[in-house]
């Protein structure tokens, strides 16, 4: 008699480490024979990873755990990620809930699906975050994606005031610095075209051994190259000159950038005791345009913060206006318990975080399509990601992070293809390419030229 093959699925909320950490997960149920099937499939464990930066994302964590119970009933049902660490007994009273795991347990749930089965209440595995945890490593590179990402850096020591993270994942830890080349190894055995580095606070990565964001730079460019590297979130103050100066001279690093602003006034940041000033800012970004030739700036903004009075909103929004970004991630500002930030006095009525929000959104897409409308006619390297079967059309991504559609037969994964940009197809600035014939495949996006006709 053969036995049937246990299935497993996971849904992510949230941001990238969730991702790569995800990914770790279920690399593990695969090492005990599981098949990973899409989330919303009948599978025999279900995994929620969820997110809590937001009102928002806890709602929908809520909801996606009642829709695997109503749809999938016989499936143990486990939640892990930040929400789980910070509100354990509130997941595990949600029906069909089996097991909640924390931060630091979320590598062990394979280990526990027998447990939880055998359990009449849920197991709750969340110990409590502090300064000193261990640093678990996370990757991925071979569950069939294009990207690969790694993770350098977990947790934070910053006190931001509306942030519940670094009681959820504890302080900064990061990545031995020895252990950086197996990585790279990995990545280029499987041929990426792409590596993402991720972390709470990347630009915190800090070896116990001494070295910094700026070294792990330095360290992937000196060697062969056959992909690229993007990095992802970094905050303001730790993007230093040499920082800057390692990407303007990196031939794999993509011109994109990623810098929380969160807001434009100088009042509302110190409030929100975030580690710079608008005129911090504004030089950093003075300085990136000035080393980094064509850098995508992609900004966080969050609307409706105690305290932001009609005058303080026009600051941020003119503040930006003088800025020379090209997308922003707006975040409506929603109270998490425990904060300093949800006790703060003048509290913003929710219908004008939700008009301000919806200001700083259009500003956002005007940009995006002014950045697209300004590359159309140059060419770019696109790294295919996904294809729809009935257009014919792939979608991807360029170096310097728009989106591209172009007409190319299946079977493109994992390359850069040089296209050219040849209109713009939507309000979002998703932009319409074609394949340059033959393609031309390269590994070294820099030194080539970035806007060439
Ligand atoms: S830098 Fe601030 S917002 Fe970012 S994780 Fe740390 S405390 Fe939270």
């Amino acid at each position: 008699m053969t036995t049937k093959q246990k299935r497993v699925s996971i849904h992510t909320l949230g941001c990238k480490l969730n991702q790569v950490e995800s990914s770790a997960i279920l690399e593990q149920f695969r090492s005990q024979g599981y098949a990973v099937v899409p989330f919303g499939d009948v599978s025999d464990v279900v995994i929620i990873n969820t997110c809590t930066v937001t009102e928002q994302a806890d709602v929908e964590c809520r909801k996606l755990a009642r829709r695997v119970q109503r749809e999938n009933p016989e499936a143990i049902l486990a939640v892990t990620g930040c929400y789980a660490q910070l509100q354990p007994q509130e997941l595990a009273s949600i029906d069909g809930v089996r097991g909640v795991f924390g931060t630091a347990e979320k590598h062990t749930i394979a280990a526990h699906v027998e447990t939880m089965a055998r359990l009449e209440s849920p197991l709750i595995a969340v110990d409590e975050t502090h300064d000193d945890m261990d640093f678990i490593p996370a990757s991925y590179t071979n569950d069939g994606r294009t990207r690969a990402f790694l993770k350098l850096q977990d947790g934070c020591d910053y006190s931001c005031s509306f942030c519940t993270i670094p009681k959820a994942r504890g302080g900064s830890r990061s990545m031995p610095f020895v252990d950086i080349e197996d990585r790279l190894e990995q990545v280029e055995e499987q041929s990426y075209a792409e590596l993402v580095l991720t972390g709470v606070n990347l630009g915190e990565y800090h070896a116990n051994t001494g070295e910094r964001f700026v070294d792990v730079l330095r360290l992937i460019d000196a060697r062969p190259r056959p992909f690229r590297v993007r990095i992802s979130s970094i905050e303001p103050n730790t993007v230093r000159d040499s920082v800057l100066e390692a990407i303007a001279q990196s031939s794999s690093v993509c011109p994109h950038l990623h810098i929380p602003l969160q807001s434009g006034s100088a009042t509302i940041l110190r409030n929100m005791r975030r580690r710079y000033t608008p005129s911090s800012y504004a030089s950093l970004v003075e300085r990136i345009q000035q080393r980094i030739s064509q850098c995508t700036l992609g900004i966080d903004v969050i609307v409706g913060f105690p305290g932001e009075t009609d005058e303080l909103f026009e600051e941020t929004y003119s503040f930006l206006e003088n800025i020379p970004f090209t997308y922003l991630h707006v975040f409506t500002y929603s109270e998490r318990a425990d904060t300093p930030a949800a006790v703060m006095l003048d509290s913003v009525p929710r219908n004008v975080r939700r008009a301000r929000t919806a200001r700083l959104r259009a500003l956002s897409e005007v940009r995006k399509r002014a950045a697209a409308v300004n590359i159309m006619g140059s060419n770019r390297f696109v790294l295919p990601e996904t294809y729809d079967d009935a257009t014919g059309m792939w979608t991807g991504w360029t170096e310097d992070y728009h989106s591209v559609n172009f007409a190319a037969p299946p079977g493109l994964h994992k390359r850069l293809y040089s296209c050219t940009v040849q209109h713009v197809i939507d309000k979002r600035g998703v932009l319409g390419a074609t394949l340059i014939e033959p393609p031309i495949v390269t590994s070294d996006i820099v030194s080539l030229p970035i806007l060439h006709l």
